[in-house]
């Protein structure tokens, strides 16, 4: 047998009283399908697909020690020996495939979304609108997390994970920001670490010393008054000393203003504060955030302290992660982007959790993808994530496939995504679907424009088309000066003052495109500079981790435009359009609301405003992006019906308007599912 490519990763870990199988964990991600007991046999098959997948240990969504602990009203819980009996199908699930569970403990203090909350004090977050009263019973809250902990037991659960991190009860209680106690939960550092401290020492008298307990430790608040270096320290040395078998690493709270996990956050971005804590403590300190793929988690594992990694949305992106890397074949993962389109983003709308690049997570009960029973040929128009993914799961399910592209290289639009700062990840993607293209035997015509003629003689034809930027009717927009944002992504020379027409996702891409530059790649030193984040060891008398911010200075002049009044950027993902919004501010992007687009000309785009046309103003630019929106490409199919041929059709080609990459796949991969 050949030695592993990931000697480290795949190496056991004997926490002393049970082995875990390798050193990559599932780390916590609430998913939806915890809140509701008829969910349950879903979740089971959700945590046993990925440990069939070879995960070594899983943890789960968050569950609340009681109601007031509730994140939304009647959100999960562990509380009750019925509660205990429904888990067992998850326990079971996952222990029938070798592998290790534990379940998440999770106080949401201030966080809770209902009337009920309850915080160190009674400060709001300024997330939520709900004001916490004081926790008055901290007694019963200590008894409620040891409850929760004795109940996972006996469901099953082969140890829990205190959730004390990310901003939540815990955490509060940690901090000066939201202790403000006088009592003998607050006042000192010491009184402040009492709670967590005395959750971990009672919970470990419970359960006995057999049951893993892990603690979350926030490792760097990231908000102004949060811990000290310190006392982060001296935390962990006490949980440690009450009984924890494993710290795990949380960075940033939910109200910090510094990112933690999309995806123009660095990879392993925050190992380095994992690593400097493990020298501190002598049980294994779990790495997170922003790993996604076998080497770079290889590497922690083998240059600092770090013992353990943990990963959760790469599992969601591809539940045979473990299996590829350690058969060396990590050209085949689908590897997570960072993207929170379908995961983190539908968690806020109370939408089941799944992922833009796997639409069965989540679904696993109900999109399956057997082989079929008759392979037909199938010609797919189309490289885009749409085609892409109907040509991958048709094939993968036993279909002779062809896939045609006007283009040399696959990708679509999502190849012009990929050149976005900050979504570098996104070729990933498109390796990922290379590779699988070749693997599952798809027949690949790049530079091929898909006609009439070369569509007959197949089964079925599916049109995944996509989309071709709009050209808004503007007088002068054949002036030389204009360029499509599919010109201006693929290299056309773009001057130095430059308007951008449109402040869709695509304006705000384009705006950091050409304001940033971030040649040859992404560092992680600019990238703490950009957010003002510290290294907390590095810096340990600054409570929170947090400096002033320094962006670099913009490589252009740009105007991002709309006209439509008020803000720009509502429509952008929940938990990453702060993040677009608070970089073009730090680029100097002047955005302008309610515009009329009156001509362009020699001097530059000539605008005015609201219904009266009122103060025109001359933006002197050199040139002018158009980001307008997109229209359906959808020649082919009138000519195809006249044949008789009735062409699928997904994706952008479909439906231009409020098209991205997690509908085009899904819809992909779906109709391939049928076929
Ligand atoms: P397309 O990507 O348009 O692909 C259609 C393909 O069909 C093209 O390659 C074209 O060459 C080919 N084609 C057309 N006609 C023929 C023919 N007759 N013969 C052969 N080939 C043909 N989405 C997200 O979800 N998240 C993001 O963060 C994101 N960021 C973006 C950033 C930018 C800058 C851009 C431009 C887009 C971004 N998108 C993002 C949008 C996403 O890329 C699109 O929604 C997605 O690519 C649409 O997929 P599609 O397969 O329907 O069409
Ligand atoms: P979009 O979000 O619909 O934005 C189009 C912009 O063009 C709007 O600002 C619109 O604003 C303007 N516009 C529309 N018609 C116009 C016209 N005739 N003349 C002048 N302006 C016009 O579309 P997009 O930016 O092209 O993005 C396409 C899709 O890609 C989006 O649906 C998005 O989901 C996806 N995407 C996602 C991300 C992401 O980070 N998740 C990033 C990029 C793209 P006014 O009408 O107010 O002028
Ligand atoms: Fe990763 Fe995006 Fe999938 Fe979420 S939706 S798991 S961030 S690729």
């Amino acid at each position: 047998m050949n030695p592993s490519p990931y000697p480290h990763l795949m190496s056991p870990l004997d926490l002393g009283f049970t082995t875990l199988r390798n050193r990559v964990v599932m780390g916590s991600m609430h998913t939806g399908l915890e809140d509701r007991a008829r969910d349950t046999d879903r979740l089971a098959e959700y945590f046993a697909e990925r440990a069939r997948g070879g995960v070594g240990l899983i943890i789960t969504g968050g569950y609340a020690p009681n109601r007031t602990g509730w994140l939304l009203p009647f959100a999960a819980q562990m509380i009750s020996p019925a509660d205990a009996r429904r888990h067992r199908r998850i326990t079971s699930a996952v222990h029938d495939a070798d592998g290790r569970i534990l379940l998440q403990i999770l106080h949401a203090g201030r966080y809770a979304f209902h009337p009920f909350s309850v915080g160190a004090s009674p400060i709001k977050a300024p997330t939520n609108p709900f004001r916490p009263r004081t926790l008055r019973d901290v007694e019963k809250t200590i008894d409620d997390f040891v409850r929760s902990a004795v109940l996972a037991r006996q469901a099953g659960y082969d140890g829990v994970e205190i959730m004390g991190s990310e901003g939540y009860l815990l955490n509060q209680f940690l901090a000066p920001r939201t202790n403000k106690r006088t009592d003998d939960w607050g006042g000192t550092p010491e009184k402040r670490r009492r709670l967590p401290v005395e959750i971990v020492r009672r919970t470990r008298a419970a359960v006995g010393p057999d049951f893993v307990i892990c603690y979350r430790l926030s490792m760097a608040d990231y908000v102004e008054d949060g811990q000290s270096w310190e006392e982060v320290v001296a935390l962990a040395t006490e949980v440690q000393a009450a009984g924890a078998t494993i710290i795990n690493t949380g960075i940033g709270w939910h109200e910090a203003r510094v990112p933690t996990i999309v995806t123009s956050v660095p990879n392993s971005a925050f190992v380095e504060i994992s690593s400097a804590l493990a020298e501190f403590v002598d049980i294994p300190v779990m790495a997170s955030n922003r790993i996604n793929m076998p080497q770079s988690a290889e590497q922690v594992l083998a240059e600092t302290g770090v013992r353990l990694i943990s990963m959760a949305r790469p599992f969601l992106a591809d539940p045979d992660w473990v299996h590829k890397a350690a058969a060396g074949a990590a050209d085949e993962i689908n590897t997570c982007i960072a993207c929170n389109q379908a995961c983190l983003d539908h968690a806020f709308v109370h939408k089941t959790v799944s992922c833009l690049l796997n639409p069965r997570a989540g679904h696993e009960t109900t999109l399956t993808l057997g082989p079929t029973r008759h392979s037909r040929s199938v010609a797919v128009v189309g490289a885009g994530p749409a085609g892409l993914a109907a040509a991958v799961t048709a094939a993968q399910r036993g279909h002779r496939v062809t896939l045609f592209d006007s283009r040399p290289v696959i990708g679509g639009q999502f190849d012009l995504a990929r050149r976005i700062p900050g979504k570098e990840e996104f070729s990933e993607t498109l390796r990922y679907f290379t590779r699988m293209l070749d693997k599952h035997g798809v027949e690949v015509r790049l530079d091929t424009h898909a006609g009439l003629d070369l569509l007959r003689g197949y089964d079925e034809v599916v049109l995944a088309t996509g989309v071709a930027p709009r050209m808004p009717d503007i007088p002068g927009i054949d002036h030389p000066m204009v360029l499509s944002y599919a010109e201006a992504l693929a290299g056309e020379p773009v001057g130095e003052a430059v308007a951008v027409v449109g402040a869709g996702g695509i304006g705000f891409d384009v705006s950091e495109f050409l304001t940033v530059d971030r040649s040859p790649t992404l560092d992680l030193k600019e990238w703490r500079a950009e957010w003002g984040a510290l290294n907390p060891h590095e810096a340990p008398e600054v409570r929170g981790s947090l400096t002033a911010a320094l962006p670099a200075a913009a490589t252009r002049r740009v105007y991002l435009l709309q006209r439509t009044k008020g803000p720009q950027g509502r429509r952008l993902g929940k938990t990453t359009g702060w993040v677009h919004r608070a970089s073009l501010r730090a680029k100097g992007v002047e955005q302008l609301s309610g515009v009329n687009y009156e001509r362009i000309d020699d001097d530059g785009l000539h605008i005015s405003f609201g219904p009266g046309h009122s103060d025109p103003r001359l933006l002197e630019v050199d040139s002018v992006v158009i980001c307008a929106g997109q229209e359906a490409v959808r020649d082919l199919e009138d000519g195809l019906r006249a044949r008789d041929i009735i062409p699928h059709v997904i994706g952008g080609a479909a439906v231009a308007a409020e098209l991205d990459a997690k509908r085009a796949i899904r819809q992909g991969t779906e109709l391939a599912a049928r076929l």
